[in-house]
């Protein structure tokens, strides 16, 4: 697969797709701007290179229609202070105005686009929507990982009919990771993996068999692998359907000699919104009517004896409801453990990502991945379709 240091691109129209979906408060203030930083590299990389840079993106899910709190504004904002230069916004890039402008790029210059999902072929991976996009630029560049794993119009129909598609330095940097991952012969290798639901990692977890030496569970899923062992769980969430599922991953791991640990204790309450009377139980002894919401002291103590010899370790899936103070001390915990390691430590990005930043762990990790869908799918071992249509182009 090519990258865009291996094309010329001095001079030329260069259209680089970025994920610039950063999370906003209500007054449309950038909370974390981590995902425009990260693309920087392959942005200063063009502008030093003298391309005429094109940026794109999408953000939210506007469903094809404008929605002004979707808007791309603020970021052409931020951009504009990170790079030190103006940033030209875009407001219809199918205007005449919008076309003059963008034809008369000088070497150097960024414009940024409103948010492709303003329009309905964006995520309808229309071909038509991609033609119009097509005529803007003479260089593709896809440097969004965080929507590879989607067909959508500006990662999969226009690199397919661009004349030349490439990737960029953060695609790279992620894809090279996730290799990484799967090649490394570093042991113990131990994957932790949280989160609500089983439904979501069950491929994850099949394909991470393949390659650790020690699995930790950790989340609402450990519930569903306590039923699958007989155990009550109180109301605690629980994919009944899966409660199967969870034994044959059980039986995997043992049969492949995985380690396999799941939180010995819990911190329970009534409900998410309860967070006065909780309380903390052994998992044999979950009350009747309370629920598991983060896993408890002894689960902390137990993981991190498990994670002290780790020589290679990912993240996926928080340990708690770590968005709610009272159960967030687990994942906190788990974090700050992971961050203090001696080991090639990869984040999953998506909600693990926030939650390693809020616990402040951020900076002690390898790599912390910007994209969560994208990222898991790689941990299933499938590959993403837009990043397929890059390697087809080569
Ligand atoms: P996922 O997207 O599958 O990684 O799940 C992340 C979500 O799982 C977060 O929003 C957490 O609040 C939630 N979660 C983690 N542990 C629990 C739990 N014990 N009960 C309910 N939700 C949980």
């Amino acid at each position: 697969m090519k990258y865009i240091n291996d094309v010329d691109i001095a001079g030329k129209r260069v259209f680089i797709r970025c994920d610039f979906n950063v999370p906003m408060d209500e007054n449309g203030n950038i909370t974390d701007d981590s995902r425009i930083k990260a693309a920087l590299p392959t942005i200063q990389y063009a502008i030093d290179d003298k391309a005429k840079v094109i940026l794109a993106s999408h953000l939210g899910r506007p469903k094809g229609k404008r929605v002004e709190k979707y808007s791309l504004k603020p970021v052409a904002k931020r951009l504009s202070t990170l790079l030190g230069k103006d940033v030209v916004f875009i407001d219809d890039f199918e205007s005449e105005e919008a076309k003059e402008i963008l034809s008369n790029l000088k070497e150097g210059d960024v414009a940024l686009l409103e948010n492709l999902r303003f329009w309905e072929g964006e995520e309808k991976n229309s071909y038509d929507f991609a033609k119009k996009l097509l005529e803007l630029f003479d260089v593709y560049v896809n440097d969004a990982f965080g929507v590879c794993h989607r067909k959508h119009a500006s990662v999969f129909a226009l690199p397919e009919i661009a004349k030349i598609a490439v990737g960029g330095f953060l695609l790279k940097k992620e894809l090279d990771y996730f290799k990484k991952i799967f090649t490394i012969e570093e042991k113990p290798f131990v994957a932790v993996i949280g989160g609500a639901k089983v439904s979501g990692k069950l491929d994850c977890l099949i394909n991470l068999l393949n390659k650790a030496d020690k699995m930790i569970i950790g989340g609402a899923q450990a519930f569903t692998f306590l039923r699958a062992m007989g155990y009550k769980t109180g109301n605690s969430l629980v994919e009944e359907d899966l409660i199967d599922e969870a034994k044959r991953v059980m039986d995997e791991a043992k049969a492949r000699g995985v380690k396999f640990y799941l939180p010995v204790d819990f911190v329970c309450s009534t409900s998410i919104e309860d967070t006065v009377d909780y309380r903390v139980v052994p998992y044999q002894e979950i009350p009747k009517g309370m629920m598991g919401l983060d896993i408890g002291p002894a689960s902390i103590e137990l993981f991190r004896e498990v994670l002290r010899d780790a020589k290679v370790v990912v993240w996926n899936g928080p340990m708690g409801v770590f968005e709610v103070k009272a159960f967030a001390n687990g994942t906190n915990k788990i974090a700050e453990i992971i961050g203090s390691l001696n080991a090639l430590t990869v984040v999953g990005g998506g909600d693990t990502a926030d939650a390693v930043e809020r616990a402040g762990q951020s900076a002690n990790m390898s790599y912390i991945s910007t994209g969560g869908g994208a990222s898991l799918k790689l941990l299933e071992g499938k590959t993403l379709p837009a990043v397929e249509v890059l390697e087809k182009k080569q």
